[in-house]
């Protein structure tokens, strides 16, 4: 079993839900695909294959995954909300573009350490970064 999935499992487990068919499927689709989306666009995604998981059921299952950690909402454009699997990859932070929607991601190590040391500070234990900027990216400009 996926090391994902697991997780998944483990956590639905210990909000006493089980890992459903519509559940997995969802969390699959998540996973394959590396893109920024919102719940629309995995909706469409899901259809393809998928015919009998709502849209409802996907409204649902977003912020059971959001809680389990493995994926986080990391913007908001056009008044949606955007998210990504985190599980796998490294923190970075996005540059979106006001104009066509396009989100550029950057690394992000050298601002981690600034913000560590800055919550260090603070004595404050950071769970999670989230870090952007908006603007026109360079097709924009
Ligand atoms: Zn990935
Ligand atoms: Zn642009
Ligand atoms: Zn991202």
């Amino acid at each position: 079993m996926k090391k994902e999935k697991e997780l998944y499992r483990d956590f639905l487990r210990s909000k006493n839900l089980k890992l459903t068919k519509p559940r997995l499927i969802i969390m699959e689709a998540v996973f394959e695909n590396h893109e920024h989306f919102n719940v629309d666009d995995l909706y469409e995604q899901i259809k393809k294959k998928h015919k009998n998981v709502s849209r409802a059921t996907i409204y649902r299952t977003v912020p059971l995954l959001v809680e389990s950690g493995l994926i986080k909402q990391s913007l908001r454009c056009e008044s949606k909300d955007i998210y990504e699997h985190t599980y796998g990859h490294e923190n970075h932070l996005h540059f979106i573009c006001e104009k066509c929607g396009k989100i550029i991601e950057s690394g992000f190590n050298d601002v981690a350490e600034l913000i560590d040391t800055l919550a260090e500070k603070e004595n404050f234990k950071i769970s999670e970064y989230n870090l952007g900027a908006r603007g026109l990216c360079s097709d924009c400009q």
